[in-house]
């Protein structure tokens, strides 16, 4: 995160760097979220016992009114959105909450109190657990703030409707704020926290608006003030010259407009091959990337569909739900990664619940180091959906590290008849990329792990998202070396991390020598449609020019500089 002072249009431009997150550019008034909710603390003073039961009648129907709020908002979003705001008003609606607020209110706490005291105790729960369920907690503090609100009589939190259209400034937004965003009113947003792959990032870039998060600075910008996003350098530009911005504006519009007649494959200016694909995790999410002209799918997260379970699905329920992702792409290239539990990804039926440092942890590939069992039985599944099918997937493993490891999981692999490659996530299998090679038909970069391995940043952590920017050169220096040993081997090496989904990045990685860029389906066109306009001898002197660079700001301004100069 950083903040520089450019060179003034007027006297008072100002122009914050952050990371690019949605490309496109927004001009507008600032508007900010609405002022926090305040949350009453516990004075002691108890409710008498016979106005206890009206008590919570009053917090249930604080709870229910959000809970309906919310799920009206969700009826009116799609995709991601949809998920996230039916999400929080099923904690809102949440049995367990509402009755630990009750057992509150028995003891004689005011509803606002218990409200808050209840929520207390599921987010310390939450955090306690860690991981996924750790990421549940923004959520529960969003609800608490709701609930407060409608008790006390103070305004519904979030995000303002404003009658101009404006752009949102905010430290950081609830997952459900984002999600209620409407593009009408809201052109574009930017927040101090938040990495690539926050909810914020991934939702802004489901809704098409203009993001830039990790901005440096931000706090200054008074509400009202003229500011221009720009997705894709990734500035905030205070006060810009209203000429500047107008072209700016239209620029990415017209950029946009390009992108709506892209139909793949994807190809450079000159031709050369670059698959297009998608990253999925169910048979819906397939065929939505069909119709967005994914040419096929790079990778199907299979550990997503089974987050909750506490059981491991059986084999049918599994070959069932894996067929539809083969279904949706006959004929097609559809890689399948075996799951990827652990991490930030915890499966109760299959990572330990008390690991101390699970990043580093039992998570990936490692599982079956532990339960051999449930690897075989996912690939006895691929294998059962390939045939229902009449498909050849690709299955690759994640968090690969040795070259044992691969080779033990190509030979399982193979004696399915089915095609084994690894994902590189971690840098010692970069660097044994040609090793690895030696035994898998294939690799796929995983960016998002590889950047936090060799940067050792946390993915997650808002506070060290520069260090995670998969523009840092270091983390392109090990793709280089990656896709070098596919060269050297003739054998396809992809990406499918977050990197894969921004445009010029795409290029820079293609320039690098790499194969094929799978994306979030929202991505795809735009990914393709840039690649189009450039040719390979471009993207590689792009890529030269990113290397020699120190950091991920200069490594996008020296590859900017080659593919639109
Ligand atoms: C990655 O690490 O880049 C990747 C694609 O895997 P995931 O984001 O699911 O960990
Ligand atoms: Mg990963």
């Amino acid at each position: 995160m950083s903040s520089t002072v450019s060179p003034p249009a007027t006297a008072t431009t100002v122009v914050l760097t952050g990371t690019p997150v949605v490309p496109g550019a927004a001009v507008g008034p600032v508007v900010r979220p609405m002022g926090a909710v305040r949350v009453p603390s516990d004075t002691g003073a108890a409710v008498p016992e016979g106005e206890r039961e009206a008590e919570k009648a009053r917090f249930r129907a604080a709870a229910h009114l959000v809970a309906e709020r919310l799920t009206a908002r969700a009826a009116a979003a799609t995709g991601v959105s949809a998920e996230v705001l039916s999400t929080t008003a099923g904690i809102a609606r949440d049995r367990a909450l509402q009755t630990t607020a009750e057992q509150r209110i028995d003891e004689g706490r005011p509803a606002e109190v218990a409200a808050v005291q209840a929520a207390q105790q599921f987010m310390d729960m939450f955090s306690a657990l860690g991981g996924l369920m750790a990421e549940r907690v923004p959520d529960v503090r969003d609800v608490r703030d709701r609930i407060v609100a409608e008790l006390t009589g103070q305004g519904e939190p979030g995000v303002p409707a404003p009658e101009v259209p404006s752009v949102l400034l905010a430290d950081d937004l609830a997952p459900a704020d984002t999600a209620g965003l409407d593009p009408a009113r809201i052109l574009g947003l930017a927040t101090r926290l938040g990495g690539t792959t926050s909810h914020t990032a991934i939702i802004a870039r489901q809704l098409g608006l203009p993001c830039v998060v990790g901005v440096g600075g931000l706090d200054d910008v008074p509400v009202g003030a003229t500011v221009l996003i720009d997705g894709e350098q990734g500035t905030v530009t205070v006060n810009p010259a209203p000429e500047q911005a107008r072209s700016r504006v239209e620029d990415a519009r017209l950029a946009a407009e390009a992108l709506a007649g892209y139909e793949g494959p994807g190809r450079t200016r000159d031709g050369h091959v670059v698959q297009v694909l998608a990253n999925v995790q169910d048979g819906a999410g397939a065929r939505a990337a069909v119709a967005a002209h994914a040419e096929g799918v790079g990778l199907f997260r299979t550990e997503l569909a089974f987050l909750g379970r506490a059981q491991e699905p059986s084999v049918e329920e599994q070959a069932a739900g894996y067929a539809e992702v083969l279904a949706a792409f006959p004929g097609r290239k559809v890689v399948v990664r075996t799951l990827d539990a652990g991490s930030d990804k915890p499966l109760a039926f299959a990572t330990p619940p008390d690991e101390a440092n699970p990043a580093l942890g039992v998570r990936g590939l490692r599982v079956a180091r532990r339960d051999p069992g449930l690897l075989e039985r996912q690939l006895d599944a691929i294998a059962e959906a390939a045939a229902r099918t009449g498909s050849t997937p690709w299955v690759m493993a994640p968090m690969v590290a040795t070259v044992p490891e691969a080779a033990g999981f190509a030979a399982a692999v193979r004696s399915r008849g089915l095609v084994p490659g690894v994902m590189i996530e971690v840098p010692s299998a970069a660097l044994h990329a040609e090793r690895l090679l030696a035994h898998v038909d294939f690799l796929s970069i995983g960016t998002n792990d590889l950047s936090q391995y060799a940067l050792a940043a946390d993915r997650l952590s808002a506070d060290l998202a520069e260090l995670t920017d998969p523009w840092q050169p270091a983390l392109l220096e090990l793709v280089a070396l990656t896709a070098a040993a596919g060269r050297r081997t003739g054998k396809p090496v992809g990406v499918c991390g977050e990197a894969a989904a921004d445009p010029m990045l795409g290029c820079v990685l293609v320039g690098l020598g790499i194969s094929s860029l799978s994306c979030a389906t929202s991505a795809v066109a735009r990914v393709g449609a840039r690649l189009a306009t450039v040719d390979l001898a471009t993207c590689e002197r792009a890529a030269e020019a990113a290397l020699a660079t120190d950091d991920p700001h200069a490594a996008r301004a020296a590859a900017r500089a080659v593919l639109e100069g």
